[in-house]
């Protein structure tokens, strides 16, 4: 939904996959095992302008910051899935 307009009239569109920490959070609770905590829990600004809910991994919780460098990963997932996630920006492929 539009967080402006509230509109729901969406389309797909192809991004990089690079961006910029908008927020953050760090989950403690509730704690499941699959998870281990704190789970840093972030807004990411896309450079295409998409703003998306994601995690943040291969970093440690207190060097997050809002404006980090960021860009997109996949965590494997059970069935051979993965979903995107992110990590500060190395510049590797
Ligand atoms: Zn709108």
């Amino acid at each position: 939904m539009c967080p402006d307009c509230h509109s729901v009239d969406m389309q797909w569109t192809e991004v990089v996959g690079t961006g910029t920490v908008y927020s953050y959070a760090l989950l403690h609770h509730p704690q499941h095992p699959a998870f281990s905590y704190p789970v840093p829990a972030v807004l990411v600004d896309l450079d295409e302008g998409v703003r998306v809910l994601s995690n943040l991994v291969d970093i440690d919780p207190e060097q997050i910051r809002i404006g980090l460098p960021v860009e997109v990963t996949f965590e494997p997932t059970s069935h051979d899935l993965a979903v995107p996630v992110f990590r500060p920006r190395t510049g590797r492929p």
